[in-house]
């Protein structure tokens, strides 16, 4: 498993007790943002260390579909789903990207503001 001991990420996923997460298994887990800018707002995250999408090879797009999977079924677990969501991943400094390792925010619960 391709993991960083700075990543708060990779921390979260070593150290957290398994009650604190939404979702998780072999492939990606999913946890609450800790700061939410919507009234739902949660993370669906790869369990690997993995960066940006451009250095990804073809043995890591599978991860894509199992986020957004992963991601829609929890939509519809919170209770999201009917009402409308959006799924979106932070790419560096202009995107305002915090932290190195991917991961797909998801947002809704009240009608989104358009970007
Ligand atoms: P980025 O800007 O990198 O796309 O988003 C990183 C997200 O991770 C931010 O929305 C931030 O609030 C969230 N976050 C940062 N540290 C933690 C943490 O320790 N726990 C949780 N649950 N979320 C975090
Ligand atoms: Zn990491």
């Amino acid at each position: 498993m391709n993991t960083n001991n700075s990543c708060i990420f990779c921390k979260i996923l070593s150290e957290q007790s398994e009650d604190k997460f939404l979702f998780k298994d072999e492939f990606c887990f999913a946890i609450r943002d800790i700061n939410p800018v919507a009234k739902a707002h949660f993370l669906v995250i790869p369990n690997q260390h993995l960066t940006f999408l451009e250095q990804w090879d073809e043995s890591n797009l599978h991860i894509i579909g199992k986020l957004v999977k992963n991601a829609s079924n929890l939509t519809v677990l919170e209770g999201i789903a009917d009402g409308g969501y959006r799924l979106s991943i932070n790419q560096k400094g202009d995107a305002g990207q915090m932290i190195d390792h991917l991961h797909l925010h998801v947002y809704g619960g009240e009608k989104l503001r358009s970007m």
